[in-house]
């Protein structure tokens, strides 16, 4: 199937009468997604968003419930968001990263309701990559610029137009109402060819990373490799699949709501018991947490690399720190098994 550039801002006003629409708009110098009242709002062609699409379907602040409490007993109100959504635009690597972000919502111990409705009630079209940023390295943690994981419907750039390409059925069956034209065998051949042209320049080896990693808990390497890092926490907000968070209750006297806010392992509160007593006292403890958490322990826990390689941490952060120069270092680094 093929659409057309220009038929694209009339798509989305169809799909605006039927869905919550997303999709990158421009905020000053740079994209993020909102939801769009207009197909003319959407930046295609913009590159990665500013924050990760995660923020749709695990916002940095959301009301849990709320409760009133009297003689007569509670009553409890859990606001439900189950409006059907369609997020235009994503990049593959931000796709990847809700299908990681899953294995933390919806696994055998626990299935998170406020996440997992969004979810299911969400279709994502994705926008392949033309041209990777030279921070992006998604070839090295298992994705790709045109990786469909976590898609329904991916979308080829060619030109002036986009060639379709179903994933899913619901993919599917949103492109066949649409009622895209059929692509020719040009149209295909274009789409394969920027696929191929699609060079991610850069490549980090994680060969040995995570054996690495079991045995490097005391490496001295922990010592120097943070120093530059400020704790600001800048990366952990803008990571795709960084999903730490706080439960605060709001309250006045017997009235008030529960909250869940994002948090970040970067900040010393994050794990400061109330006793006083905190084992990540430092920034070395915090760093080193982000780097295992990511590398180590999530593919202890899910068999899968908890970084899809998008670039964020690398553009954003505020001294220069670089995630693949941190990763090959410790590559490099001695295995120490004791402290
Ligand atoms: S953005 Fe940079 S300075 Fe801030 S916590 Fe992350 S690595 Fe440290
Ligand atoms: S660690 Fe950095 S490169 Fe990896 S997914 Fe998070 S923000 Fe992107």
């Amino acid at each position: 199937m093929i659409v057309s550039k220009k038929e694209i801002p009339s798509f989305l006003d169809k799909l605006i009468s039927d869905y919550q629409v997303f999709a990158p708009v421009q905020k000053g110098s740079y994209t993020l997604f909102k939801q769009i009242c207009s197909g003319t709002d959407a930046v295609l062609d913009g590159g990665i968003t500013k924050l990760p699409v995660k923020e749709i379907f695990f916002p940095q602040s959301e009301k849990l419930f709320s409760y009133n409490v009297t003689n007569e007993g509670a009553k409890l109100e859990a606001p439900v968001d189950d409006r059907k959504k369609v997020v235009f635009g994503v990049r593959p690597c931000d796709a990847r990263s809700l299908t990681l972000l899953d294995n933390v919502f919806n696994n055998d111990k626990y299935q998170d309701p406020y996440y997992l409705t969004r979810r299911n009630n969400t279709i994502l079209v994705g926008i392949g990559c033309n041209s990777p940023a030279s921070t992006c390295f998604c070839t090295s943690v298992n994705g790709g610029p045109f990786d469909t994981k976590g898609l329904d419907l991916l979308l080829v750039d060619t030109g002036d137009a986009y060639v379709v390409e179903p994933v899913s059925d619901k993919g599917k069956e949103l492109a066949e109402k649409a009622g895209f034209a059929a692509a020719s065998d040009a149209d295909k051949a274009a789409a394969a060819k920027v696929k191929e042209e699609a060079v991610v320049s850069c490549r980090v080896n994680t060969d040995g990373l995570k054996a690495k990693l079991d045995v490097n808990f005391y490496d001295p390497i922990w010592d120097r490799i943070h120093e530059k890092c400020l704790g600001c926490g800048a990366c952990t907000y803008l990571c795709p699949t960084c999903h730490c968070f706080d439960i605060v209750d709001d309250a006045v006297d017997c009235n008030g709501c529960r909250v869940r806010n994002w948090d970040s392992c970067a900040f010393p509160l994050f794990t400061l018991h109330g006793s006083g007593h905190n084992p990540r006292s430092t920034n070395k403890e915090r760093y080193r947490n982000r780097i295992m958490h990511k590398f180590k322990y999530f593919v202890d826990n899910f068999n899968e690399i908890a970084c899809v390689g998008c670039g964020r941490c690398i553009k954003n952060c505020p001294v220069n720190m670089d995630i693949r120069v941190v990763l090959e270092d410790i590559r490099g680094s001695e295995a120490r098994l004791d402290s």
